[in-house]
């Protein structure tokens, strides 16, 4: 069958589920997440079977960023499921007396989740997560370029859930093309912003509301006045820790000071020599560059005229791996300044005085991270004042993202809307404003004639 046919035939028969009532009720949600939980327990070793094939991704990498993620994130849900989806009174206003109000919480509809090859685990699984809480029928399209965890979902979800309420289209442009044309009640995104643009444009023409959960690069401002060897112990492993740099929330470039910045490249230097040894490219605990697009973009990136004599550790790649690589002052105006890196390339930049660092943030678009590593609370709150990014953390990276209390998603270019936790919820919630009145408590002004008794004016 062609791809839009496909694509129509699954929406409909998402509606026609949705539309019986099947996904209302929080037992079908409950039971929905137990086997979503089930299926990360009884299939972890295929998981990380998937993850290697797609990114030689280490097995600690797979299980504690993707399957224990979704674990706790399933738990989460089932532990809060009940209280998100009672209906929360509100005070009922003097205009409506007597009246009581309430705010109600009821599932969009049918839902299209996109996701992207990175995490290809996590970012299919989590936000369907969401969208079964809230009670809504989703169809999830995961990423064409990790193909074994995409197919591996395919197989996988139909013997864990209800297949009449949550299926998986698997595919490239083509397919998510002929699925956008659809009309979603909501479409939740995740990749690059190029893309973003495009799924946005579709959803216009149904006034589908959207999630774009994107990327950006991510600065981390490193202060003097620090704890060094946590500081770049963290550093790494948010970088070249997290796929190898392929992670949307991974330190991208570093700001230091000029004074600073020798410390801190002899820190980072012998923090990556213990981590991946002499011969990086032949470590078991790097991931390799997803395929040879990625490859050569991140190659371009590292051998560009104005770049290449920049490298000061690192640098070396064989036909699959780029080892950890930092370089020192490469110029603004470069494409490794301009672009996401998502890779294991970090440049550190260098200014006189920490503040400066503000102000070459602000200049980029907003990021989906920042990252600062200060002692000194002044700088912090002053970084937490000035610099727009979708998440910050101080002294670690990457690590909100474990916080089911806080939401998850970017500003600007990084993205709009968030979930994770109680935010997932409201991702894929509506949230229907309800007043409730008596039939007694007329107000005689409210009916014509208009006339000067009634108003009293
Ligand atoms: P990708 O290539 O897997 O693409 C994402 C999805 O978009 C895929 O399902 C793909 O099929 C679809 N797609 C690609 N081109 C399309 C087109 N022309 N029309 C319609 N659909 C299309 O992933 P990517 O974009 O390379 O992902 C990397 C980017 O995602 C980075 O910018 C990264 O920062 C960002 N990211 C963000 C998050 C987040 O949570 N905010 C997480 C991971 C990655």
């Amino acid at each position: 069958m062609e791809a839009v046919a496909v694509a129509a035939e699954a929406r409909e028969r998402l509606r026609a589920s949705f539309a019986s009532g099947r996904t209302r009720p929080a037992a079908w949600r409950a039971a929905q997440l137990r086997g979503l939980l089930r299926m990360a327990a009884e299939m972890e070793a295929e998981i990380c079977a998937a993850l290697r094939a797609d990114l030689a991704k280490p097995r600690t990498e797979s299980y504690v960023h993707e399957i224990s993620l979704v674990t706790s994130s399933c738990k989460f849900a089932l532990n809060n499921l009940k209280k998100w989806m009672e209906p929360k009174k509100v005070p009922g206003g003097l205009l409506t007396f007597p009246s009581t109000a309430r705010v109600t919480p009821e599932p969009l509809g049918v839902v299209l989740v996109v996701s992207a090859w990175n995490y290809p685990f996590l970012l299919a699984i989590d936000p369907v997560i969401g969208a079964i809480a809230a009670g809504n029928a989703v169809l999830l399209k995961p990423s064409e370029i990790a193909p074994a965890t995409s197919s591996l979902l395919a197989d996988l979800l139909p013997r864990y859930v209800d297949s009449s309420c949550i299926k998986v289209v698997e595919g490239g442009v083509a397919e998510t093309t002929a699925l956008l044309e659809q009309k979603w009640d909501k479409i939740f995104y995740t990749g690059n912003s190029k893309v973003g643009r495009i799924v946005m444009s579709f959803a216009a023409k149904h006034l589908t509301p959207v999630v774009l959960e994107l990327g950006g690069k991510c600065p981390v401002v490193v202060d003097s006045n620090v704890d060094l060897h946590v500081a770049t112990k963290r550093i790494a492993a948010g970088k070249w820790g997290c796929n190898n740099g392929q992670a949307c929330i991974s330190p991208d470039y570093i700001i230091t000071t000029k004074s600073f910045a020798p410390k801190l490249l002899d820190s980072l230097k012998k923090v990556l020599n213990k981590f991946y040894g002499k011969d990086p490219l032949r470590s078991e605990d790097l991931s390799r560059i997803v395929n040879s697009n990625h490859f050569n973009r991140l190659k371009a990136l590292m051998d560009e005229e104005m770049v290449s004599d920049k490298i000061v550790f690192g640098g070396q790649s064989d036909e699959q791996k780029i080892a950890p690589t930092l370089l020192l002052d490469a110029p603004l105006d470069s494409a490794i300044m301009k672009e996401e890196i998502f890779g294991p390339l970090l440049p550190i930049i260098t200014v006189d005085k920490i503040h400066e660092s503000f102000a070459l943030i602000n200049s980029m678009t907003k990021p989906l991270a920042a990252y600062l590593f200060s002692k000194d609370s002044k700088l912090k709150r002053q970084f937490e004042r000035n610099v727009s990014a979708g998440g910050m953390v101080f002294n670690d990276t990457g690590i909100h993202l474990t916080n089911q209390n806080l939401p998850f998603g970017g500003v600007g270019e990084s993205g709009m809307g968030a979930y994770h936790g109680t935010f997932s919820f409201d991702a894929f919630t509506h949230r229907k404003a309800v007043l409730d009145r008596s039939f007694p408590g007329e107000a005689k002004a409210r009916y014509p004639p208009y006339t000067r008794g009634k108003l009293k004016i």
